[in-house]
């Protein structure tokens, strides 16, 4: 069968990366048809937005995609396209496995931990005030009537949403996601001591979910600020790590850290029936054009991909390869080598011709 398959090469160092991941993932045989979608800054002018309806349109009809990083202005200018592909799709599980691979310089081996972050709420919701504007000062004077707390005039506000509803599906998809591949703990991860609203909400709401489990899959909660300390200590005691939306975006960083660095961390962003694959990292801008960055992240998130679609062959077979050519050490990016300005790193789509190479 041919699958039909959205295809976002992404801004910055995107079209690079999202190409191998393509030549990859077609080397593999598995028949895909793929749909080429825009978005991010460059398409602005023609399209009036960073994320045009046709671009939602082709995930909503093809179910699935492949998605390269987009640059998002940083304190000022349009919203993530990221973050807002995620909420329009209700994208509402994104997970973030880092494994260790060998062959990569890391001062860890045999990391295995599944970061999965809740992706539609906290304060990634966009609820934002900005400072000085006449709705931010009635805002002000509200919570402060109500909360009886002081803010300062000159304040922005970003609001923090975490619902029953939204942390008892991604609790809930952690622990399913657990049983299916036979994972032993869970660890809901928060700062409820201080956020006890929100936070504390999460804990709570995780604690019923967990229940559901017991006697089958292990249930513990840590504090965001120690998880990050036990994790650069003691990450074998971990397994999968379920966090709200923020904490989650910097803890799957960390976990990145752990395996060697971005260049090698897949990730999906799962809803019901929709699912749209993309490396943790970033659009790197001042790699973009060079051929020079790590194409494994972005050719991982396609093992995700293959495997979603119940490729699980061709998925283990490409992550085989990856895992080959990473071993071997020779064929690799600038990142992968001990000294990064070892001249016998290779480009980034000469990365992806070892890997297809290494197909079997
Ligand atoms: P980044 O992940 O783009 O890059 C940070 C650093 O990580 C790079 O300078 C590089 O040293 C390393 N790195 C990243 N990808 C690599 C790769 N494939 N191979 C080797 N090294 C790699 O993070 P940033 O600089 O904070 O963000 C740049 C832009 O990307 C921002 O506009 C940000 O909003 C956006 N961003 C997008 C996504 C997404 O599309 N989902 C995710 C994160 C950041």
């Amino acid at each position: 069968m041919t699958y039909k398959i959205t295809l976002i090469p992404g801004d910055g160092i995107g079209p690079e990366v999202s190409e191998a991941a393509r030549r990859c993932v077609d080397a593999t045989g598995v028949k895909i048809d793929w749909e080429i979608a825009e978005a991010g800054a460059d398409v602005i002018n023609k399209y009036g937005t960073p994320l045009p309806d046709s671009t939602l349109a082709s995930i909503r009809k093809n179910k699935v995609a492949l998605k390269g990083p987009l640059t998002t202005p940083i304190g000022t200018g349009f919203r993530s396209v990221n973050v807002a592909i995620r909420k329009e799709l209700d994208l509402y599980a994104c997970l973030r496995p880092t494994k260790s691979y060998l062959g990569v310089r890391s001062k860890y081996q045999d990391i295995d931990l599944v970061v999965v972050r809740e992706n539609t709420e906290d304060l990634y919701a966009g609820i934002e005030f900005e400072e000085g504007k006449p709705e931010t000062k009635s805002l002000i004077a509200e919570i402060e009537k109500l909360g009886k707390k002081k803010i300062r005039p000159d304040s922005g506000i970003s609001i923090k949403p975490i619902s029953i509803t939204g942390t008892k599906r991604i609790v809930k998809f952690a622990f399913d996601y657990a049983v299916k591949h036979g994972r032993k703990k869970v660890t809901a991860i928060s700062k409820a001591n201080i956020m006890k609203f929100t936070d504390g909400l999460f804990f709570a709401a995780a604690r019923e979910v967990a229940k559901e489990y017991a006697g089958k899959i292990e249930y513990e909660e840590r504090l965001i600020d120690n998880m990050c300390m036990q994790l650069v200590q003691k990450p074998e005691l971990y397994d999968v790590l379920c966090l709200p939306n923020l904490y989650g975006d910097i803890l799957s960083d960390l976990c990145a850290g752990l395996i060697g660095g971005l260049g090698i961390a897949p990730g999906a962003n799962l809803g019901e029936g929709l699912a749209v694959f993309e490396a943790i990292h970033g659009s790197a801008p001042k790699y973009a054009g060079q051929n020079k960055v790590n194409p494994v992240a972005m050719i991982l998130s396609a093992v995700l991909m293959l495997e979603y679609l119940g490729e699980k062959a061709a998925a283990n077979r490409l992550e085989a390869a990856v895992a080959g050519v990473i071993a071997k050490g020779e064929k690799v990016t600038y990142d992968l080598k001990s000294d990064r300005n070892d001249p016998s790193a290779v480009g980034t789509s000469q990365m992806a011709d070892a890997i297809i190479s290494a197909l079997q």
